[in-house]
């Protein structure tokens, strides 16, 4: 292998510091940086996302790198590259009609248009910039068709031999809103007699089709995308890709989820010392109105209010073990149903249950460092971010066992793990935590073990490198 650095053009919707609106905003916004500390002399790993409307500019000491246009249909899209860096990490924002006509970093009327635009634009700078990626790497539907265009320009010297590694955060989403984009830009159908007929003609099947390496982000998803289950009907065609899909979960970013000195908290604490748990744990039941009973658990959910999420799974169960004494605080907002459900749920049970449903970052950090028990019955679960989250901070999960969390939980050591997506699963597994939560010293056993796993970005790091090294041998 050659002494030069590995080129990486790491392609994302949104990232962390810059923009965030999910999940995929943490990992972009830390992966790229875990890399290129784990060795920078080796990975010159280059971020590439939208100029989002919403980015805000000031502050950012952008330089302007390039323009350029790009083919759609009979006509031409200009497109502008600024640059700046952060903690050593090159960032180019991409700016263009496409992308800054919508307000919104997701909007379904505009999407198809600005994502295949950004994922274009993104390759397209790399030949203006003359700096030939030996790897692009994309997450998701909004940059799927930069892998399915690399592989489409085999027979471009500059892009012959660049190998394509796609990371799949959330197969559910596939991007049906791309199809007339996608032919506009110039990119046909994927003829594949595997796949169902319209998968074809939608960016993420492409760049499954496409990629060399498919990532999907835990082991366990890794395999459930191969099973009618979870496949979405892509499964026969992803078995066919087996040899290509691994599993690596994401990180967490320990230097802003830590309980020793998060400015969230009313108290801070560490494994070492659990104490400030309490006070915040009554702080949060005096800010609630619920009972302060210190003997009580408290259970949490923090979540997007999605079937994904199993939230209407969750409120069941509850409404199964009123016999036992439990307070929940309950943070989220998204469905409507499920935010009625919520409510109703405090409305009948006022003295144990808070539904605060809205999106409240410090509140879900001062719930992450008060909760006994975190809830997370997901349907599916890629990865999930929040069960780490819940751990660092000394909150023991109680999980459906699927995708990221039965990887990242351990039943009985760290959590509870239920398998059936069922209320009364559910809620026989929040009898035996309850019951395990009235033995103190096995309990704090449980918070330090939970406290003291590895979720930092350099463990998932070190494996995307492999990957990478991997590739171009
Ligand atoms: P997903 O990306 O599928 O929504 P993850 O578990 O990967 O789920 O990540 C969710 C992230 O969003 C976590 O950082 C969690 O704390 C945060 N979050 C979710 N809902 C809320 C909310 N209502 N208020 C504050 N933070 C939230």
């Amino acid at each position: 292998m050659s002494s030069k650095p590995l080129k990486i053009l790491f392609l994302a919707s949104e990232a962390d510091p810059f923009i965030k609106v999910g999940g995929l905003g943490d990992v972009a916004g830390s992966l790229p940086y875990a890399l290129r500390a784990l060795r920078s002399e080796k990975l010159d790993v280059r971020l590439v996302i939208p100029f989002h409307a919403s980015i805000r500019a000031e502050g950012l000491s952008l330089i302007r790198e390039t323009v350029f246009t790009l083919r759609r249909g009979n006509g031409e899209v200009p497109a502008q590259v600024f640059r700046t860096d952060i903690k050593g990490l090159p960032v180019y924002l991409i700016s263009g009609a496409p992308i800054t006509s919508s307000l919104k970093v997701y909007d379904p009327q505009a999407d198809g248009e600005k994502y295949t635009f950004f994922s274009l634009a993104a390759l397209e700078m790399a030949r203006h910039l003359d700096w030939r990626p030996d790897i692009v790497h994309a997450n998701d539907w909004h940059t799927a068709p930069a892998i399915y265009q690399v592989r489409r320009q085999q027979a471009d010297p500059f892009w012959a031999g660049v190998k394509t590694v796609f990371s799949v955060h959330n197969l559910g989403y596939m991007g049906p809103e791309a199809e007339n984009a996608l032919l506009a830009y110039g990119l046909p159908p994927v003829e594949e007699p595997t796949y169902p007929a319209w998968a074809g003609r939608q960016p993420l099947p492409q760049a499954l089709w496409a990629a060399d390496s498919i990532v999907a982000v835990s082991p366990s998803y890794a395999q459930e995308i191969q099973t009618p289950e979870y496949g979405y009907g892509l499964e026969t065609f992803l078995q066919s890709r087996r040899a290509s899909i691994t599993g690596i979960v994401n990180g967490l970013d320990y230097s802003l989820w830590d309980p020793c000195c998060d400015q969230a908290l009313e108290a801070s604490f560490s494994a070492d010392d659990l104490s400030g748990r309490d006070i915040n744990k009554t702080t949060m039941q005096s800010n609630f109105g619920l009972t302060q009973h210190p003997e009580a658990p408290l259970l949490a959910m923090v979540t997007r209010m999605d079937y994904q999420k199993g939230v209407d799974i969750a409120l069941a169960a509850l409404r199964r073990v009123t016999d036992l004494p439990w307070q929940v605080i309950l943070l989220g907002t998204g469905n409507a149903e499920l935010e009625a459900q919520a409510r109703r749920l405090e409305a009948d049970l006022p003295h144990r249950v808070a539904a605060a449903i809205r999106f409240d970052a410090k509140l879900s950090r001062q719930i992450y460092s008060a909760a006994d028990i975190f809830l997370m019955p997901s349907r599916y679960e890629p990865c999930g971010l929040t069960q780490m989250i819940a751990m660092r901070y000394g909150s023991i999960p109680l999980a459906r066992a699927t995708g990221g969390l039965r990887d990242t939980i351990a039943d009985g050591r760290t959590g509870f793990l239920f398998s059936d997506s069922s209320p009364h699963v559910m809620a026989a597994t929040l009898r035996r935590a309850l019951n395990t939560y009235q033995y103190r010293s096995k309990w704090q056993e449980m918070q330090h073990t939970a406290m003291f796993e590895d979720f930092s970005w350099e463990k998932s790091a070190f494996q995307y490198a492999d990957l990478y090294y991997h590739l171009v041998q």
